[in-house]
């Protein structure tokens, strides 16, 4: 039988209502003669309060534990949509990590899937299951241990077992109806997309639209595996929420797709670094190191000898990396007069692949931005995206003219 991936948010099984909700959705598609795999997060709120848990047990907590807590909350509703299902005479049975066993690397609380054998789960459908309710977000490392695939990663594992089964589709429900070009909350003439292709999608999610975790769009890019996010509140048709898919599955399309924003971001600037050869490996080499993700950086041109590096980095990175650079300093690596750093600022982009084909789209980027007074610290561009640095106080107002400018209200 053809197999159907469902994955259900936190807010989607928040409560115990809204997990028979669910399961019904789940009984429409077995009714269709589907074999489900229903991928299921912990109750909403639950995992963080798991994380503060661990935290205020211990500050500086033995990772291993960290995951044998904070995976608990998946391993609840996973038992309950189980349990919700046989209520409904629908055949079904709850899989924690280690039971599939979902096998992953070793880095815990940031875990990477290696291989999922689809084995023990084809088995029981073939004994007659019908639903495989999984618990998203955890897997079991080599030694045997359980880890985690760091926040949001119940999306990863939803499009892991999609590829692995050989999924017709994997359906993500989440709160919102599906991927709009910006967020509703800041832009109110933002639209719903009905299909985005992975690579835009692959940017919006890494330039902090939260809807899917980044690397389950890797992975979906990679397997090709057909994605649709829609809202488990709706009464659904089959061409609801939006689809990720392959650019060639998309006829029109708009020069710019969607525009992003994300407030965790912080310019940090190394005031008079000697400018020689080999200068920049020096920076980023023990950044990198340190686990810091640079994503933009500016050199400046160079004065007798000396010049400024300003590079972004995520807001709750800043530490991180001005300990690192300071431990290179000290080694006599680097040396520079002084390291400022910025937290007020935005980071804001445009994405669309039909920047690929059409120029311009950085110009008007930058004379709308200008209109509206606002000022530009930091740009930075890929061949579908353009985003630039500027006062968080600009942040809304930005997006909003943005939006406008490049008129994402209208469909191609
Ligand atoms: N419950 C986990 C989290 O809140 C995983 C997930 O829901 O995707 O991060
Ligand atoms: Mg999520």
């Amino acid at each position: 039988m053809p197999v159907l991936v469902m994955k259900f948010g936190g807010t989607s099984v928040a409560t115990l209502d809204r997990i028979r909700r669910a399961a019904k959705r789940v009984g429409v598609e077995v009714a269709k003669g589907y074999d489900v795999i229903v991928i299921v997060s912990a109750m909403s709120g639950e995992t963080n309060k798991l994380v503060g848990f661990v935290g205020e047990t211990s500050p500086l907590y033995d990772a291993r534990e960290y995951d044998a807590v904070v995976s608990s909350g998946e391993n609840v509703t996973a038992g309950l949509m189980a349990l919700t299902l046989q209520e409904m005479d629908v055949p079904a049975r709850s899989w924690q990590g280690w039971q599939v066993p979902l096998k992953t690397t070793s880095a815990h609380s940031a875990a990477r899937i290696e291989e999922i054998p689809t084995d023990n789960i084809n088995a029981k459908f073939a004994d007659g299951m019908r639903v495989a309710v999984v618990a998203g977000f955890q897997g079991i490392s080599p030694e045997g241990r359980i880890t985690t695939l760091g926040r949001g990663g119940s999306d990863t594992t939803a499009v892991a077992f999609a590829a692995a089964f050989d999924a017709e589709r994997c359906d993500i429900y989440t709160d919102v109806d599906g991927v709009y070009t910006t967020d509703p909350r800041i832009a109110d003439k933002a639209r719903k997309l009905d299909r985005i292709a992975f690579e835009e999608m692959l940017e919006l999610a890494s330039l902090g639209a939260k809807v899917l975790q980044t690397r389950s769009v890797e992975l979906a890019m990679r397997y090709n595996v057909k994605l649709r996010v829609l809202s488990s509140f709706e009464e659904q048709s089959d061409d609801a929420g939006t689809l990720v898919c392959a650019e060639e599955e998309i006829v029109e399309s708009n020069v710019v797709n969607g525009i992003a924003y994300s407030r965790d971001e912080a310019k940090m600037t190394l005031i008079s670094v000697a400018d020689r050869p080999g200068i920049a490996a020096a920076i980023f080499g023990p950044l990198s190191d340190a686990g810091v993700n640079v994503d933009m950086i500016i050199q400046n041109i160079s004065e007798e000898g000396r010049t400024d590096m300003t590079f972004s980095c995520p807001t709750d990175q800043v530490a991180r990396a001005e300990k690192a650079l300071a431990e290179a300093k000290e080694r006599g690596e680097i040396n520079y007069h002084d390291l400022v750093a910025d937290t007020n600022v935005a980071k804001v982009s445009a994405v669309g692949i039909g920047m690929r084909s059409q120029s311009g789209v950085a110009a008007k980027m930058f004379k709308t931005l200008s209109d509206e007074g606002v000022n530009i610290k930091v740009i930075a561009t890929s061949e579908i995206k353009i985003s630039v640095l500027i006062d968080r106080k600009y942040m809304e107002l930005a997006v909003q003219s943005l939006h406008d400018a490049f008129e994402l209200d209208k469909t191609a």
